[in-house]
């Protein structure tokens, strides 16, 4: 099972990262945190902090990126919710013994040295669901 310890962040997929910063930054009033590269993702991601929970921008690096799919079809917005998680390779067990898909059956890596794993909207209630284990 999951065991969500935290949301960790809301992923929201943008056409770009430059073009929505100002609404993030200045309109909504978050503190950017930084750009990185997540390569096996194929995309550009940056934080913007609120409170407690990060919002994580996610801009395709490549026609083949998941999140080029995801514009074309809806556009920019809401993609995915992160819960916090320990012990991600139980948890993806947990979840596939209970009869539960995941679009990631091992953990991949993920911004800030995380580890994560996609669960299948299909089993989760039609959000994308990421387990998130935080780096170190
Ligand atoms: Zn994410």
């Amino acid at each position: 099972m999951i065991k969500a310890k935290a949301i960790n962040h809301l992923g929201i997929a943008v056409k770009s990262i430059d073009e929505a910063r100002e609404y993030y930054e200045n309109v909504l009033g978050g503190e950017f945190e930084g750009i990185e590269e997540v390569a096996e993702q194929k995309v550009k991601v940056a934080f913007f902090k609120v409170g407690d929970v990060r919002l994580e921008l996610l801009e395709p690096t490549s026609e083949d990126s998941p999140i080029s799919g995801f514009l074309e079809k809806r556009g920019e917005g809401i993609h995915h919710v992160a819960y916090t998680v320990d012990k991600i390779e139980e948890r993806i067990a947990e979840i596939k013994e209970a009869g539960l898909r995941m679009i990631n059956e091992e953990p991949r890596n993920g911004a800030h040295n995380s580890r994560i794993a996609f669960m299948h909207p299909k089993s989760s209630r039609g959000v994308l669901t990421e387990l998130c284990e935080p780096g170190h």
